[in-house]
């Protein structure tokens, strides 16, 4: 019996990298359902390429072109919000959750709901709703496998442990394109020049992330949800080679380390198969040529975002969701180039001095947090 997936957000660099190693597996998975934001000819082409039977685009506006573009296979078209929830609970059993952002909170809520195995690199549903998340995970027994590679790596980590055996949970982070660059330099940053990533290649938003090192902090909320761990017991260390994706340090002083070639592959794979393993072609490590591990301190004061980020998940109530939104929005900015790239933490910790709610109750409060973080962005934008 094949395994039944659905892939949200199979347009984009997980999504690919997901498709890559179906296609290498085809015997072990079927997709059943596949999703983008607006590129309906992109999308029509994997659910031929997968023999989908559903393929849905967010953008109701490209719904036609998707109906024709699919004319004469056996997928159907749909779009809007519903469709992307009916993709992410309908056929499939277990859910890859690759949309980018806060978008892809409505699926993944309904694919957890519906008790569905979730491999989840969609990290911004974790960030501002994890606790919603996580509790509606127990209610339905649904499972959540994490894709992101720091916490695909902590999971393998913590395989047959017990929660009271870890001390701590150790992320690293590559440092991103600036981890060297003056603060001058950052200050003049280019949209080019930010999303080129030293060591993986990635969609946009998390690749600015990367080098704003926002993408860490959001980790470190993301992990504070997937492994119970609080800020006190969670390091941030930056290791420039990105071979060891993240460490657990135990009561008795060991510390286990899941290593690899930085390529998404590898975690996906580990989602796909879990609890079994499944072959990757990506590039075995060579640690004789690799021949040095470095690590070293992040820098608090070139790498605000960090700081911004552990705060947030320290206050608690709106605070992370508001994090997440004003990020958004910022980055957003910064890729069209309205904003310098040193204005994303400024402009999200401006956001978070003027909030203080209470924790969303509903995924709809937390769109809601979203929705007005957004605006309050927009209003700094306007009397600057
Ligand atoms: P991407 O931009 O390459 O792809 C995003 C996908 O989401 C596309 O298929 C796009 O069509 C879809 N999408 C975008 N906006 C949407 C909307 N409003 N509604 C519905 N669908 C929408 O992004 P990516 O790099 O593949 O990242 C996806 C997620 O995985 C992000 O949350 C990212 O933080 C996380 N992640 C990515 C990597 C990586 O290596 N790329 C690693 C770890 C975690
Ligand atoms: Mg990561």
């Amino acid at each position: 019996m094949r395994r039944k997936l659905a892939i949200l957000g199979a347009t984009g660099s997980v999504g690919k990298s997901t498709l890559d190693l179906i296609e290498r597996n085809s015997e072990r998975f079927e997709v059943v359902a596949v999703t983008a934001a607006t590129n309906a000819e992109a999308l029509a082409d994997i659910a031929r390429r997968t023999g989908a039977r559903l393929a849905v685009v967010s953008d109701e506006r490209r719904l036609s072109d998707l109906r024709e573009l699919l004319v004469g296979s056996n997928c159907r078209a749909a779009a809007g919000d519903q469709a992307l929830i009916e993709a992410a609970t309908g056929e499939a059993e277990l859910v890859i959750a690759a949309i980018v952002g806060c978008a892809g909170l409505k699926p993944v809520m309904a694919a957890i709901e519906a008790g569905r195995t979730v491999a989840l690199a969609n990290k911004e549903a974790l960030v501002t709703a994890g606790a919603l998340m996580t509790e509606a995970a127990i209610r339905s027994g649904a499972t959540l496998l994490p894709v992101d590679s720091e916490h695909n790596a902590i999971f393998q980590c913590l395989a047959c442990s017990r929660n009271d055996d870890v001390a701590k949970l150790i992320l690293t982070a590559s440092g991103g394109p600036f981890r060297t660059a003056s603060a001058e330099m950052m200050r003049n940053a280019t949209p080019a020049e930010a999303v080129a990533h030293p060591n993986w290649s990635m969609g946009a938003k998390i690749s600015v992330d990367s080098a704003t090192m926002m993408n860490k902090g959001l980790e470190l909320i993301e992990a504070h949800h997937l492994f119970g761990v609080p800020s006190k017991r969670m390091e941030i260390i930056i290791h420039p080679q990105s071979v060891v994706h993240s460490l657990v340090e135990f009561v008795d002083g060991s510390v286990l380390a899941q290593l690899g070639s930085p390529d998404m592959r590898i975690p996906i794979a580990y989602a796909l198969a879990w609890p079994e393993r499944i072959p990757t072609p990506a590039q075995r490590l060579d640690l004789a040529s690799i021949a040095r591990l470095e690590f070293e301190q992040p820098d608090l004061t070139r790498f605000p975002a960090l700081r911004i980020a552990r705060e947030a998940l320290e206050a608690g109530g709106s605070a992370p969701a508001v994090l997440n939104a004003a990020n958004e929005a910022a980055v957003s900015r910064f890729l069209t180039g309205s904003i310098g790239f040193t204005d994303i933490p400024r402009l999200v910790e401006r956001a978070l001095e003027e909030s203080n709610l209470a924790a969303p109750g509903s995924i709809a409060e937390v769109l809601e947090i979203d929705r007005l973080t957004r605006q309050r962005v927009d209003a700094v934008m306007q009397a600057v």
